[in-house]
């Protein structure tokens, strides 16, 4: 870290405003926000604030990817439909295919399905939509992904990122790709439901020390919201409605797991 110290997150509070680096006052500043400092300086703060919405004024930067004609990163007032961003800026999702699932801020802000494509990206719709703004990453997945599948993934990448330091995301995040490898490898019922239920519940709501513990937690409970049919169909009937998944993409990668060794 900084530091020279291992890099874990600590307790907060205090918050790096008032014992951060060093122990000192430590200002912390995305590279965004200071992006928007010449617009501002150059607008005036009067006329830059009558961008965007009331409450969230100004202007975003999204990076769009995943299955759409042009990714890139774009610049809109923020209070634009993500159909905007999406159908018109990106240029939507490749020819016949449709926009099947949006995460709005990247991996970590609970995903939204193609019915929502017309909140707004201003943090106040976002939060109504139980989601957030995040990244600003707008990652886009089309008709032909299955729902469950693409949770699995980044429950895979979120157990392997864990640092350890706490145990709901040590232990939930293990726990989960375990309960989602028997659940698309046709071995699942509602009792591996039910345990990734119990597990994104143990990963959220200040139970971990940083955002990483909620953020498993919320691929699992965002997709649960939007698709558990999806997951009914995987673990109680054995089938995915996008048709046959590769053979073997259930199976553990073998990434390295945290405390090293083979995951
Ligand atoms: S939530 Fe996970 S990554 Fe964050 S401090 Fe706890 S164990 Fe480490």
């Amino acid at each position: 870290s900084l530091e020279g110290k291992r890099a874990q997150p600590r307790s907060r509070p205090p918050f790096p405003a008032v014992k951060g680096a060093w122990g000192r006052p430590t200002l912390l500043n995305n590279v965004e926000t200071l992006a928007t400092v010449p617009a501002i300086i150059n607008m005036g703060g009067a006329e830059y604030a009558k961008l965007g919405t009331e409450k969230s004024p100004g202007t975003r930067l999204l990076t769009v990817s995943g299955n759409v004609k042009r990714p890139g990163v774009y610049e809109v007032e923020l209070g634009a439909t993500f159909r905007h961003v999406i159908m018109d800026l990106a240029g939507g999702p490749p020819d016949g295919r449709k926009v099947r699932v949006f995460w709005p801020g990247g991996s970590s802000a609970p995903v939204l399905p193609e019915s929502m494509l017309d909140t707004t990206t201003d943090m106040e719709a976002l939060a109504a939509a139980k989601s957030m703004g995040g990244s600003g990453g707008v990652i886009v997945m089309d008709d032909s992904h299955c729902v469950v599948r693409a949770a699995y993934r980044l429950l895979q990448f979120y157990a392997h990122e864990s640092c350890g330091k706490c145990t709901p995301c040590r232990v939930g995040g293990d726990w989960a790709v375990r309960m989602y490898e028997r659940i698309l490898g046709n071995d699942g019922s509602q009792v591996e439901l039910d345990n990734l239920r119990r597990v994104s519940d143990a990963l959220q709501n200040g139970r971990c020390l940083c955002g990483l513990g909620d953020s498993a937690g919320w691929v699992i409970d965002s997709t649960f919201r939007h698709f558990y049919s999806e997951y009914e169909d995987h673990a109680l009937r054995h089938e995915c409605k996008v048709g046959p998944h590769p053979p073997g993409s259930a199976a553990r990668t073998g990434s390295p797991s945290p405390q090293g060794g083979e995951g």
